[in-house]
């Protein structure tokens, strides 16, 4: 299995609890590596501008405001399938549906404040890493 990078977020509510040792942890002991990592205040444009594929959904607004609501760690994550792998450790977006063990289950607070954020590609992650960080940037 190829090595390969994705996005991650860690989102207000977790950096609200203090929880970006507890997040980082659950991804480091799922077998990814943090090769960038920066705390930000996202903007209100930046955060459209990241979820823009969601403009028509109807927790929209409610979501970028949620995101500017708090700093968030922006973090490139490298590992072995490192897409999906992110994705198992994260668990379903609903922290109700996700299975034990994972980021949202034992951590998120709802739907919608559910503590991470995870490329759903190879493609998006490409895109999205390049959204928040240079090449030099990503040390791995
Ligand atoms: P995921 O983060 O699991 O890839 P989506 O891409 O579908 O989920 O949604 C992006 C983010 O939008 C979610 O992580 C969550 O913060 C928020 N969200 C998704 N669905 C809802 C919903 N029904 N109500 C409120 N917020 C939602
Ligand atoms: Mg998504």
């Amino acid at each position: 299995m190829a090595v390969t990078r994705t996005f991650s977020i860690i989102k207000p509510d977790a950096t609200r609890r203090n929880l970006t040792g507890a997040v980082t942890a659950k991804l480091e002991e799922a077998g990814l590596r943090v090769v960038a990592s920066r705390r930000i205040r996202m903007s209100q444009a930046q955060a459209e501008g990241f979820y823009g594929v969601h403009r028509e959904r109807p927790f929209f607004a409610d979501l970028c405001a949620f995101m500017v609501s708090g700093p968030v760690v922006v973090q490139v994550l490298e590992g072995e399938n490192a897409v999906q792998r992110n994705r198992d450790v994260m668990g379903a977006t609903n922290p109700a549906n996700a299975d034990a063990g994972t980021i949202r289950k034992e951590l998120a607070e709802s739907i919608e404040a559910n503590s991470v954020h995870g490329s759903d590609s190879e493609e998006n992650a490409a895109t999205e890493i390049a959204y928040f960080f240079k090449p030099d940037e990503i040390v791995g």
